[in-house]
């Protein structure tokens, strides 16, 4: 027998911006090889997480999703659903809300988590004390210690994310100084969960180098970038099929829905995206090929291959819940595409 260190996962009930919780479940197996149905339902705590009433406080964790944890020794991150104990969802379990049809329609998502750094006095590191750097221009993207601050956070990160079977597919600095960016990609709620645990993976990563990892959308005020997380989305009739008409029949129907979306679309986002810094004006939906200004983009290659391919949703803010997201994503896609075809 040997002991296994399973960390179950779930998001708490604080608002506007969940948090994660994690707690370690020791279990003693003969051998053990990351199967879900061999381990068993939780519980914690909710009065300590905005989840339950201290009278009643029970909230059970199911597992839905178990990954390596490559820094612990026979150690497996547990993806958790929340449930009520009359085995309903709880009512902050958002990944519970997104409908079926994911499957049904085979949507891949690509997400691109933008977040900034923090020195424990709130400025992003590689800031001067009580000044600014340099205006942004030369950071995104960069190399050399003018330019660059975290790159040893970010190596240690990207190498732990990928050792755990997560679908990251890049990393570079981005636009403000001590900003940075991981992709994830993935089929349907896999990539939602990778997005989690990946953010999972760089707060703990954060706390062995004693700096912040601030995910609000809008954390320097002025002529700064803000953090997003774009959203790149197709499904199999837009990847296989697509067409001129069918595409922006199912944009439209985004632009009826504008804004639904943004109220799932993380907190602070009106900070962010004022149409300047590559970001669209929250009041009007728009989109355009290759336009980074635009609520959503739709790529070139898209345009080129027949109107096949995928869409970026520029708008979903750094702090939002990927779980929102997909399920105002899929709902609104399966919605206009019943209608099209
Ligand atoms: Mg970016």
């Amino acid at each position: 027998m040997a002991a296994y260190k399973f960390e179950y996962l779930w998001l708490d009930g604080y608002k506007p911006i969940s948090n994660l919780r994690a707690k370690t479940k020791v279990i003693e197996f003969d051998e053990y090889d990351g199967e879900l149905d061999r381990l068993p339902d939780w519980n914690f705590d909710g009065s300590s997480t905005h989840q339950a009433e201290g009278s009643s406080s029970e909230v059970i964790l199911k597992p839905v999703r178990v990954y390596n944890d490559p820094e612990r020794e026979n150690g497996y991150i547990v993806v958790a659903e929340t449930y009520n104990p009359d085995g309903t969802p709880h009512e902050t379990n958002t990944r519970a809300t997104v409908k079926a049809d994911h499957e049904n329609m085979d949507f891949w998502f690509g997400f691109e988590q933008e977040y900034v750094l923090m020195e424990g006095s709130g400025r992003p590191i590689g800031f001067p004390d009580g000044g600014y750097p340099e205006p942004q221009g030369p950071y995104y993207c960069a190399v050399g210690y003018q330019h660059v601050a975290g790159r040893d956070i970010i190596e240690e990160h990207l190498d732990t994310c990928l050792a755990a079977g997560l679908g990251i597919t890049g990393v570079n600095a981005e636009v403000m100084l001590g900003q940075w960016e991981f992709q994830c990609f993935g089929k349907g709620l896999k990539a939602a969960d990778d997005l989690m645990v990946a953010r999972y993976f760089l707060f703990r990563t954060s706390e062995r180098y004693q700096v912040q990892l601030e995910l609000h959308p809008k954390p320097i005020k002025g002529d700064w970038n803000g953090s997003g997380m774009h959203t790149n989305v197709s499904w199999t009739h837009l990847r296989d099929i697509g067409g001129e008409d069918y595409l922006k029949g199912v944009l439209a129907d985004f632009e009826v829905k504008h804004k639904e979306h943004l109220s799932d679309y993380g907190a602070f986002n009106e900070e962010r995206l004022t149409g300047k810094h590559e970001t669209a004006s929250m009041e009007k939906f728009s989109y355009g090929v290759a336009d980074r200004g635009a609520s959503i983009r739709i790529p070139i290659f898209t345009v080129q291959d027949d109107w096949k391919g995928y869409i970026e949703d520029r708008r979903p803010a750094s702090n939002a819940d990927p779980y929102k997201v997909v399920s105002r994503i899929v709902s609104t896609v399966a919605e206009a595409h019943n209608k099209l075809i």
